[in-house]
């Protein structure tokens, strides 16, 4: 029998335009969840589809060692988008793929004897054993484990625990801005500005997590900014090639010049360094982040006064978390099946929301009206 590992849902989409995706039998949905984030711009955007088309048609690869403008141009960007002094790139295809190097970046550019992680209860980094090993559930980890060890996990938003668990073994400490897959948890300012002392006085590198905060999503261009708190790594990947596999580790300097030997293949390859640029550009150039802060402000003001049997509803921009008090699984079900609003959940309790950014306040009239007939 053929089929894949993991099981899949009973709509089989077809079509994608803007906010909307399109069954086989021609049912519009709406696109609540941006397939986790994948498509900041919609689906189908002209930007990204002309740049990427256009890039097949010129030179579809060639080895990262070789330059090429089009990936040039890209480390040129991210290097002006990226906060603080943060200047050096390093691409490959995943948000796992991008943490790993963050991991062992900061393994090598740190002294003899810091081989100590430290990440947080409840994050989310990834499904390589690196990535994995600092992920806190176990439902992830446990079949295969044992995973590469010396990592600590601290409470999120703890700024004395981390503050404690920092000490001249640790090479990085690991943290999402807002946590995703653990239930769209914002953080505390204390808490990200005790880890960045932290490292600063054990020189360790502080990572910043941006896979699912990343392009835009809640109010800047990446979450780094309304925190105030400059990491020396930010990994991002999820929506940064518009549903193109791209991914990224931002470096400051003294990262990135003791960085050892870490390479991958397909990294920096001319069709996603092409999706990437026109995605980020135009995120950019539509002033998108704005758009996002103002829509998600509207959305989550619609929903927490509409919905009475949500505890909680949290976030920023529009990465959206709606707390119910039953599993949320049978509400994204219902969602889905009768009134074509596509949600995710975060957690067993959480229904998530990562539209694309482009989303209207129209669009979200119409998920707060489907979230008040299903959840009440
Ligand atoms: C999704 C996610 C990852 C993993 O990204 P993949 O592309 O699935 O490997 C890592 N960190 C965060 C915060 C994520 O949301």
């Amino acid at each position: 029998m053929s089929g894949f590992v993991f099981a899949e849902k009973p709509i089989r989409i077809e079509e994608g335009d803007g906010v909307y995706l399109y069954d086989d039998s021609g049912t519009e949905y709406l696109d609540a969840g941006a397939s986790y984030a994948c498509v900041p711009l919609g689906h189908g955007h002209e930007a990204v589809q002309t740049a990427v088309r256009d890039q097949l048609d010129r030179l579809t690869y060639v080895q990262a060692s070789y330059p090429v403008g089009v990936r040039t141009e890209l480390y040129e960007l991210l290097a002006d988008t990226a906060p603080g002094d943060i200047g050096k790139t390093w691409l490959c295809n995943s948000g796992t793929e991008a943490n790993e190097a963050a991991l062992k970046f900061a393994r090598a550019a740190t002294g003899e004897g810091q081989t100590k992680i430290i990440a947080t209860m409840q994050g989310f980094h990834g499904r390589t054993m690196g990535a994995l090993s600092t992920t806190w559930k176990d439902k992830y980890k446990k079949p295969y484990e044992p995973l590469v060890g010396d990592v600590d996990f601290v409470p999120y938003g703890d700024a004395d625990a981390v503050r404690e668990a920092v000490d001249d073994e640790t090479a990085a400490v690991i943290v999402e801005p807002i946590q995703g897959e653990g239930g769209i948890n914002p953080p505390t300012k204390e808490f990200l500005e005790a880890a960045r002392e932290a490292t600063d006085e054990a020189g360790a590198a502080l990572v910043f997590d941006e896979v699912q905060t990343g392009m835009g999503r809640t109010g800047t261009l990446w979450a780094a900014e309304w925190t105030g708190v400059v990491p020396d790594m930010l990994t991002t990947a999820k929506g940064l090639g518009n549903g193109l596999p791209v991914g990224a580790t931002l470096c400051r300097d003294w990262v990135a010049e003791d960085y050892g030997s870490h390479a991958s293949t397909f990294s920096g390859g001319p069709v996603i360094s092409a999706a990437a640029k026109a995605t980020v550009e135009t995120v950019r150039g539509e002033d998108l982040p704005a758009h996002a802060a103002d829509v998600g402000a509207y959305l989550r003001e619609e929903l927490a006064g509409t919905l009475e049997n949500a505890r909680e509803v949290r976030g920023e921009g529009l990465m959206v978390g709606v707390e119910v008090k039953r599993g949320a699984n049978r509400y994204l079900k219902q969602l889905a099946m009768d009134h074509q609003v596509l949600a995710l959940p975060a957690g067993r309790t959480v229904v998530r929301l990562l539209p694309p950014l482009t989303l209207e306040r129209k669009h979200a009239d119409r998920i707060v009206e489907a979230m008040a007939e299903v959840v009440g």
